[in-house]
């Protein structure tokens, strides 16, 4: 091996947040508000939240989807970055979780952007792929329950066009990965990065980004 990936403990992150973060006020204050929420671990980090604002940007994203909301953090970065008429299909099956971020995608001015749906995720995705909408969406990322990424793969690979983006998070899963599984959502989640390695209709980057961010480019475009 020629070259390791630099160990990133809690100073060097730290540096990172300091010398790169620039959060929008309505991000700071959902993270402080999504901080007395349960599973406060799961919202993305404003690091995370930021890089896939300038991946959406970079796109030229208008349509984008996300499956898992959570409190609307990731939702509310993305949709900052959106033009005007840009648009997050979010998908979660919480109301009491996602209700926490309304207020502050208001504030942001970006609440018209984020269309919310409150119901399994596969099954919102299969009724926007009945409804015509394949190739209608330039970005998607995929943060819900891990056993069910390959299923939300399969849709999203539909869904976003040639040239589109699919992001993967907790895909490193804490480095459980690199072991032997002890449990269904590390092996589903080793079963992924092992398809996804093969599969020739993507190009694909594993960043070490937060718990793990996979990028995934539908060819073509
Ligand atoms: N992306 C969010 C963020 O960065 O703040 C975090 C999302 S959190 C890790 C996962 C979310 O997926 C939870 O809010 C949970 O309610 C939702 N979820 C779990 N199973 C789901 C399903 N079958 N369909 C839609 N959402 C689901
Ligand atoms: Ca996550």
């Amino acid at each position: 091996m020629t070259s390791r990936t630099l160990p990133v403990d809690d100073r060097i992150y730290q540096y990172v947040i300091d010398h790169s973060v620039r959060e929008h006020p309505a991000l700071a204050g959902l993270r402080e508000a999504t901080a007395a929420v349960p599973h406060s671990g799961m919202q993305i980090g404003p690091d995370q939240g930021q890089f896939m604002a300038m991946l959406v940007r970079l796109l030229g994203a208008r349509r984008t989807i996300e499956i898992g909301t959570y409190t609307g953090y990731s939702a509310l970065a993305v949709a900052l970055a959106l033009p005007p008429d840009g648009r997050v299909l979010a998908c979660d099956i919480s109301d009491e979780y996602t209700r926490v971020g309304r207020p502050f995608w208001r504030q942001a001015g970006v609440e018209h952007k984020i269309q919310l749906v409150l119901a399994p995720a596969l099954k919102t995705l299969d009724e926007r792929l009945a409804a015509g909408e394949a190739g209608a969406y330039d970005f998607a990322f995929i943060d819900a329950d891990k056993s069910a990424y390959d299923d939300y793969y399969e849709r999203c690979l539909q869904l976003v066009r040639p040239g589109g983006l699919i992001a993967f998070d907790n895909t490193l899963w804490s480095g459980l990965v690199a072991r032997p599984a002890q449990d269904a959502d590390t092996a589903a989640l080793q079963a992924l990065n092992d398809k996804l390695h093969r599969d020739e209709r993507v190009e694909v980057a594993l960043l070490t980004v937060g718990d793990g961010l996979t990028l995934a480019r539908r060819r073509g475009g």
